[in-house]
């Protein structure tokens, strides 16, 4: 299965890519730990991605379709993949077809902008292994430290109040439009994402069940 998974920033998209990963045994790829990876190794073009990262900023598409080729030509990504944080815009997603990466479902995660700020706000991460949380609804076990590693548990820089709302801004004027795109493709799936994650997964697998029912022809 080849998916991509569209939503606000704090929608929950790396939380459910996970499941569904595990679930379909299929790679997931997610530019922003691949961003964030790459800006802790450093090197040339490391400064200025941590710089526009931080603010909230898209980094250039060109930059983001050569990691993500590069990583899609990687043979576990043969039988599928589920993409999570990319296209984000329309040249993206033209991009990705320019490069023979075939989306079957473009899954579009609908949650509230009150609530992607809740979120986000509440959003932490463990800054020695990556591991996500969230103070309201998955506390790490003992304040500020990491459950799976014992690391410090900290806000995301591009957490921050402000940068919460330019974030959202960019993914109203640039990323919402990939909406339009998929459902003109005819493979765009929303699906209700404002509760918990258990809940936006059977809402996903549902819908999947849904579109694949023969009698249905509509595919
Ligand atoms: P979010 O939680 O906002 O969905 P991600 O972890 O997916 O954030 O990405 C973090 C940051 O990495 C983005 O704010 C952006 O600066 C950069 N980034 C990730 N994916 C892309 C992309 N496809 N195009 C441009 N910039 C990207």
């Amino acid at each position: 299965m080849k998916i991509v998974l569209l939503g606000p920033p704090g929608a929950g998209k790396g939380t459910l890519a996970k499941d569904v990963a595990a679930m379909f045994t299929i790679p997931h790829i997610s530019t922003g730990d691949m961003l964030r990876t790459a800006v802790k190794k450093g090197g040339a073009t490391a400064e200025e991605a941590d710089r526009l990262m931080r603010q909230g900023q898209l980094l250039p598409d060109d930059l983001i379709l050569r990691i993500v080729k590069e990583r899609l030509s990687q043979p576990d990504c043969a039988a599928g993949y589920i993409l999570d944080g990319v296209p984000r815009t329309v040249a993206q997603a033209q991009g990705l077809e320019a490069i023979g990466a075939t989306v079957e479902k473009a899954v579009l995660l609908l949650v509230p902008d009150q609530i992607v700020i809740l979120r986000m706000t509440a959003r932490r991460v463990c800054a020695q292994c990556g591991t996500g949380y969230n103070l309201i609804s998955m506390p790490p076990k003992k304040e500020d430290v990491c459950d799976m590693c014992g690391g410090p548990v900290i806000s995301r820089a591009d957490d921050a109040p402000q940068t919460i709302a330019d974030r959202l801004k960019i993914y109203h004027h640039e990323t919402a439009p990939l909406a339009d795109f998929y459902k003109g493709r005819g493979v765009l799936l929303p699906i209700v994402a404002d509760s918990t994650p258990q809940k936006a997964l059977a809402a996903l697998l549902r819908a999947l069940e849904k579109q694949s029912t023969p009698s249905t022809g509509i595919h």
